[in-house]
């Protein structure tokens, strides 16, 4: 059955709740690390990273920054590894900022590493909870929906050969069972940060959002990504359609509730 679609693994993860803590935590760090000792602007970063995550998710997760590390962050296991880079950037930000007299709340520079810091540790903590979900299990099981084991197996070789992504190999993979969660993930907070949601909303507002999501959402999905061109694309694409839809559901829900 080379285009089965069964879920090997339970979709609906959900720890976009996180992304305004985690951007939070980190914006308060670094107006801390500003404000604060030049020396100690290379800690605070991950040192908010850790706590936040620690606050959320309790101590089985462990947030380890690796300088060796070739891609930007990994989930091993319940280990996040962060590369060294995003500390290195945060504090080239911060002197940046310092030097200038710039708040950081003000800076698009900073706002945009903030963002990015955020969205990139809730696509690994979506791939920790599947670890999770997964404990007990020999290992994990990775395939894509548009290929063959042994194409998927034969593409993962090619693209470490050449130290990165292939176009074929990074479709493969966006295409597998634990990719497309996490990146449904990443897209509910590309559209959290379009439509404002991040920020206070009225109750009001975040009824009209709710009432016009599904054609908000179609739109977007239909101008940002690959069109399908045939029966396993489109299973793709109506899986990580859900998915987002799923999670901003989610976040505007949880956004409701905490009004008042
Ligand atoms: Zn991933």
């Amino acid at each position: 059955m080379r285009h089965s679609i069964a879920p090997t693994i339970t979709e609906a993860i959900g720890v976009s709740h996180l992304y305004v803590p985690l951007m939070t935590a980190f914006r308060d760090a670094v107006s801390d690390a500003i404000a604060g000792d030049e020396a100690e602007l290379e800690d605070t970063i991950p040192a908010a990273i850790r706590q936040v995550v620690r606050r959320h998710l309790g101590d089985r997760i462990r947030v380890v920054f690796d300088p060796e590390l070739k891609v930007d962050a990994i989930a091993v296991g319940d280990t996040i590894r962060l590369k060294d880079t995003i500390r290195q950037n945060y504090a080239d930000g911060a002197v940046h900022l310092r030097t200038a007299g710039v708040d950081v709340g003000d800076s698009p520079r900073m706002v945009h590493l903030i963002r990015a810091t955020a969205t990139l540790v809730i696509h690994e903590l979506v791939h920790i909870q599947q670890h999770l979900r997964q404990a007990g299990r020999e290992k994990m099981e990775y395939r894509s929906y548009l290929g063959t084991a042994d194409e998927f197996e034969h593409q993962m070789r090619r693209a470490a050969e050449v130290g990165g992504g292939t176009p074929e190999s990074v479709r493969l993979y966006n295409a597998s069972p634990q990719e497309i969660p996490a990146l449904a993930h990443e897209a509910a907070l590309a559209f959290v940060d379009k439509h404002g949601l991040a920020e206070p909303r009225s109750r009001y507002q975040l009824a009209q959002l709710h009432a016009n999501l599904h054609n908000l959402l179609t739109a977007e999905l239909y101008s940002e990504f690959n069109k399908p061109s045939n029966t396993a694309e489109y299973a793709v694409f109506k899986r990580f359609g859900r998915l987002l839809y799923q999670e901003v559901i989610r976040f505007i829900e949880r956004a409701a509730t905490q009004k008042d």
